[in-house]
């Protein structure tokens, strides 16, 4: 089984300015396809050659969990963007998110200072727990929270390859313009509402 890159649900310019074109062309068409390219190679004839990508991230380790979970990862980062989505969340997610953090804005900046704060490269993470309880959770490199029994919710990729076209250093200022062009109607769906 040949795990394929999803195409993206918009165009390549879709979420300029936060994001311009070249970085998603990059970002999409490059980094994504060698992980996906990089995964499909070290898979062929191994016990993970016709698993799914949860599965080979969950029981696999090194470069075959790593592919994985960048893979994945990517794919859960994209799906979540767009320019016309909902801005933020309403319902038992909102009611979730102010519980834990007070209010939507005190989660927005817990989150922006946890993804400015990740030191190399790295994922942060809004998962939820068995029990129904949000996290916020950094992860280096490819770490993926499934690996630890949570449910991914939303995304941040803070790997210098996902803003230094667009934003050099200036990480603080790619993390204020995702907050522009995440779609919570994507994160809601992804919530249980346990
Ligand atoms: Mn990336």
């Amino acid at each position: 089984m040949k795990h394929l890159l999803p195409e993206l649900g918009y165009n390549a310019d879709a979420l300029e300015p936060a994001i311009s074109r070249t970085t998603i062309e990059f970002h999409h068409g490059k980094h994504h396809q060698a992980y996906v390219n990089n995964l499909n190679s070290l898979i062929e004839g191994t016990e993970y050659e016709e698993k799914s990508l949860e599965y080979i991230i969950c029981n696999a380790n090194g470069s075959i969990c790593n592919n994985a979970a960048q893979a994945w990862n990517h794919t859960f980062y994209f799906e979540a963007l767009s320019k016309d989505g909902k801005r933020k969340p309403t319902g038992r997610l909102a009611e979730t998110i102010i519980g834990k953090w007070g209010s939507f804005e005190g989660f927005v900046s817990e989150f922006s200072k946890s993804a400015s704060g990740l030191f190399g490269s790295g994922w942060t993470w809004l998962a939820e727990d068995a029990m129904g309880e949000l996290h916020i959770i950094n992860e280096q490199n490819a770490g993926n929270p499934l690996r630890n029994g949570y449910r991914p919710l939303l995304v941040i990729d803070v790997w210098e390859h996902a803003y230094y076209l667009d934003y050099q250093n200036r990480r603080a200022d790619y993390i204020k313009s995702f907050w522009e062009i995440l779609d919570w109607t994507v994160v809601e769906r992804r919530f249980s509402g346990k």
